[in-house]
């Protein structure tokens, strides 16, 4: 077994909760619980620190987990809501903390193209307009070694466009789909952690509702589930009492103890 945590930086869907110019009861609640940053999680064990996603809001969550250093970021797609963070993450790649390595971001060939178009000056060796993050992409093809990790991409559907979400020994995190395929499913036996979109109760083109995202967790079968990518139309505390045993929704900063070996 080789322990480790998985953190909850952020548990909103695209625009945040509350969402800018809202009046819902929600986006106005006083329950610190019904405050979301967009989503992203950061897994550690040893003395390893790895992201899954780096969103719009990574330089707020970082601060406030005390993320000093880190590893590698996997990316699961290239929407703005999971990768707008790459820029931030420009402090974590001075060579007195990398020791002069650029931080390795893993994504599949699609997901690394658009990196290259929207963060073109990154990637760009004749920038010449002062720092930038020193980063390297990685394309991921199938099961890959993280460090003394495997992690497992599982596709899933968000729409119509495949993306991925992650399996790593018994933790999985499954974001942004609205079906996760047969295939998928099965890639998660044994699976003891896991989280899945659930976007609301009403349908949605892209997402997931907590009913279907119920349905897919007893299909799983992990001992524990959280709900992230989460909107206003999901009180935290009134929408947790309706949900099956050991179905939660996730918050940010939500610690979680997992096994990263099976
Ligand atoms: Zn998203
Ligand atoms: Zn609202």
């Amino acid at each position: 077994m080789k322990k480790g945590t998985v953190t909850v930086l952020g548990s909103a869907t695209s625009m945040g909760v509350p969402t800018i110019g809202c009046n819902c009861a929600v986006c106005h609640s006083s329950d610190p619980l019904d405050r979301r940053t967009r989503p992203s999680v950061m897994i550690e064990w040893d003395d390893h620190r790895v992201l899954i996603d780096s969103g719009p809001d990574f330089r707020e969550q970082a601060i406030r987990e005390g993320i000093d250093r880190l590893d590698a970021v996997l990316y699961t797609h290239g929407h703005a809501d999971h990768i707008l963070g790459l820029d931030d993450l420009r402090p974590l790649t001075y060579p007195r903390i990398t020791g002069g390595s650029r931080i390795p971001l893993y994504a599949t060939a699609d997901t690394a193209r658009t990196l290259q178009s929207v963060f073109k000056y990154v990637f760009d060796d004749n920038y010449k307009y002062g720092g930038i993050a020193k980063v390297e992409l990685h394309e991921i093809r199938e099961t890959f070694e993280l460090l003394d990790l495997k992690v497992i991409p599982v596709p899933i559907m968000h729409g119509d466009a495949q993306i991925i979400g992650f399996r790593i020994g018994e933790f999985a995190y499954l974001t942004d789909f609205s079906s996760v395929p047969d295939e998928s499913i099965a890639m998660l036996k044994g699976v003891q952690v896991v989280f899945l979109d659930a976007l609301r109760h009403e349908p949605h083109p892209t997402h997931s509702t907590v009913a279907n995202s119920i349905m897919i967790a007893a299909r799983i079968g992990a001992a524990k589930t959280y709900f992230t990518h989460i909107s206003h139309d999901l009180a935290h505390e009134a929408t947790n009492q309706t949900l099956p045993e050991g179905v939660r929704l996730a918050y940010d900063g939500l610690r979680v103890e997992i096994d990263l070996e099976s």
